[in-house]
């Protein structure tokens, strides 16, 4: 048994510390005295835990008047700019890399085109020179890099770090991402599919501050999503949790990649657009026509619209969010589109749920996914901080 009780005592510091850190980030800042009361620890404990994290660089006091008296009480905050997160967001034809403080706050992020390369041996080979250079920045600063998260198509094997058999993405399959990445960097790598990392996006450093329960819809080349409950993310039991853009909206429609026929991303998604309105073959032709009044394409137009908001409304009804979330390359198309949208959601729900509900555009733009690899970061840090803060 003697040998059991270390590890079974560092589990339970390990769950106090992750109490502790939540509770912190749910407040913004908070007394000793608050966590005691709000984390049902002992005082002792909060002492020495706090102290252990305040020496981490993790947090940090800072002093506060309160009342009328202005007496000062010693608060608990994040100390945000003690540690660098780097992270990697890898999409068919594009990369984008940021680094950030502890809070996502972006220091310098790098864009590049991979369009045409399919072995990611290459892909990576662009990319490392740059994510070698953070680190060095890291370094010189003495700021530890927290890890690198990646944003990349999905669907994966999170347990073994491969990629499964991502659509339109040729030479990725199975390829060992993870493994290969921490090799080259020697940081801790934490992988997720671009849907999934987005909704954490919002969940630690956007929207979900508010929000304990949101959906990230992402429309692009194909459509998915990233659902957000209590707080948690929601994977499913075979990691196909929230593939709406498989959801079907015409009965005996097209045959989708999945198997199904008439899914969302059959009609909905750019290639879907291009395929229904056959008048060109980019998004931005797409929509110069429907600005010029095409009539194909601003009936094309329409029918996209309705799709959206009928998946919407099945999505509102389905997982009963305080919020969803739009994002991808298509939705700076369709922003302008974004109040008749909700109106006509709106006016499909429950009346009772009308006033509540909000659909609304992502927080981090076309660094959406990039934030996403960062916060998938912070999340694991939160979970488990000395899993993330040891070697
Ligand atoms: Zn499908």
């Amino acid at each position: 048994m003697s040998d059991i009780k270390p590890i079974y005592l560092q589990k339970v510091k390990q769950q106090n510390m992750a109490n502790i850190l939540q509770t912190i980030w749910e407040h913004e800042a908070i007394s000793r005295v608050e966590l005691v009361e709000l984390t049902g620890l002992t005082s002792g404990t909060i002492t020495n835990l706090t102290q252990e994290l305040i020496q981490w660089g993790l947090i940090r006091e800072s002093e506060t008047s309160q009342g009328s008296v202005g007496r000062r009480r010693v608060m608990l905050k994040y100390h945000t700019d003690r540690h660098i997160i780097i992270g990697l967001d890898i999409s068919r034809t594009t990369f984008e890399i940021v680094m950030t403080d502890l809070m996502g706050r972006v220091m310098k992020s790098i864009e590049g085109n991979i369009t045409g390369i399919s072995a990611p041996e290459q892909v990576l080979d662009l990319i490392e020179p740059h994510i070698q250079s953070m680190i060095a920045y890291a370094n010189l600063k003495g700021l530890p890099v927290l890890g690198l998260g990646v944003s990349i198509p999905g669907p994966m094997d999170k347990v073994n770090g491969h990629l499964l058999s991502p659509p339109n993405f040729p030479g990725w399959e199975g390829y060992p991402i993870k493994d290969v990445l921490v090799k080259r960097f020697g940081l801790k790598v934490f992988i997720e599919d671009d849907a999934r990392a987005s909704a954490l996006a919002e969940r630690w450093f956007g929207l979900g501050r508010k929000s304990q329960d949101l959906v990230f819809v992402t429309m692009g080349m194909g459509i998915g999503s990233g659902v957000v409950s209590k707080g948690e993310l929601v994977v499913g039991s075979n990691g196909l949790f929230g593939q709406v853009g498989h959801m079907t909206l015409v009965p005996k429609g097209s045959v989708c990649a999945c198997g199904n026929e008439g899914c969302w991303e059959t009609l909905g998604s750019i290639p879907g657009i291009l395929r229904r309105w056959s008048g060109g073959d980019t998004i931005d032709a797409f929509f110069h026509a429907v600005h010029q009044g095409d009539k194909l394409a601003n009936e094309c137009l329409q029918e996209t619209l309705y799709y959206l908001e009928s998946a919407l409304i099945t999505l509102f009804n389905i997982y009963d969010p305080d919020v969803i979330i739009l994002g991808g390359k298509l939705y700076p198309y369709l922003s302008m589109y974004l109040p008749e949208v909700k109106a006509h959601v709106k006016s499909r729900v429950y009346a009772f749920a009308q006033e509540r509900l909000r659909i609304e555009p992502s927080s981090f733009g076309t660094s959406q996914n990039a934030i996403g690899a960062v916060a998938l970061v912070f999340g694991n840090l939160l979970k488990g901080p000395l899993q993330v803060l040891t070697q």
